[in-house]
């Protein structure tokens, strides 16, 4: 989302239909906005006030680390998010370094398991992909995934105290398999 459309009461209405079909339904849920770290951000004052003033909950930012389609570039913008000291590291608060969530991305007609590293992933090959469209799929698929890393993750994530988390988020799955790299670890451990 740009935060520059927020004041746009189009865009408004827009994510007011989202929030209705979460209200309508019989889900436990909890509900964010989530913006690109990116140039829209700067000068705009209160926001955060005004998203929960306006849809009682909060804005949450993402580097937008994991949103190409190339995976060079991802290994290289992790490759520097990382030697941030104080970085932004989601995987430290309570929210995101909970086990046993699953993470899906839908594109076009297809849905797909997304690893999470700081951000969702948005990877649409076939090895995320599940083929068919129900709940027992999903959780196939994902459970196929987990065993897969705990088989295959490379030795420095193999001898991790963080292993069981990041196998959860598909980390090393997502390293191993997409970013092609044997022996990679991601994240700061030093923050975590
Ligand atoms: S990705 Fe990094 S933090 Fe996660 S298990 Fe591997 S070495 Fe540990």
């Amino acid at each position: 989302m740009y935060t520059k459309h927020l004041h746009d009461p189009e865009y408004q209405s827009l994510i007011d239909e989202r929030f209705d079909i979460f209200e309508k339904s019989s889900l436990k849920y909890e509900v964010s906005l989530l913006a690109n770290i990116d140039k829209s951000i700067v000068g705009i004052d209160n926001i955060q006030k005004f998203v929960s003033q306006r849809w009682n909950t909060v804005l949450e930012y993402v580097p937008s680390i994991m949103r190409s389609s190339k995976p060079e570039k991802i290994k290289s913008a992790l490759d520097a998010w990382k030697t941030y000291k104080t970085n932004y590291n989601i995987h430290t608060d309570n929210s995101h370094k909970s086990f046993n969530h699953i993470i899906l991305n839908f594109n076009k007609d297809k849905i797909y398991l997304a690893p999470f590293i700081y951000e969702n992933g948005a990877v649409y090959t076939e090895d995320y992909r599940v083929h068919t469209i129900t709940l027992d799929a999903v959780y196939s698929k994902y459970q196929e995934m987990v065993e897969w890393q705990y088989e295959n993750a490379g030795e420095t994530c193999k001898g991790c105290d963080y292993l069981s988390q990041c196998v959860t988020h598909l980390i090393p799955f997502f390293t191993t398999t997409t970013l092609n790299e044997r022996d990679y670890c991601p994240l700061n451990t030093d923050l975590l």
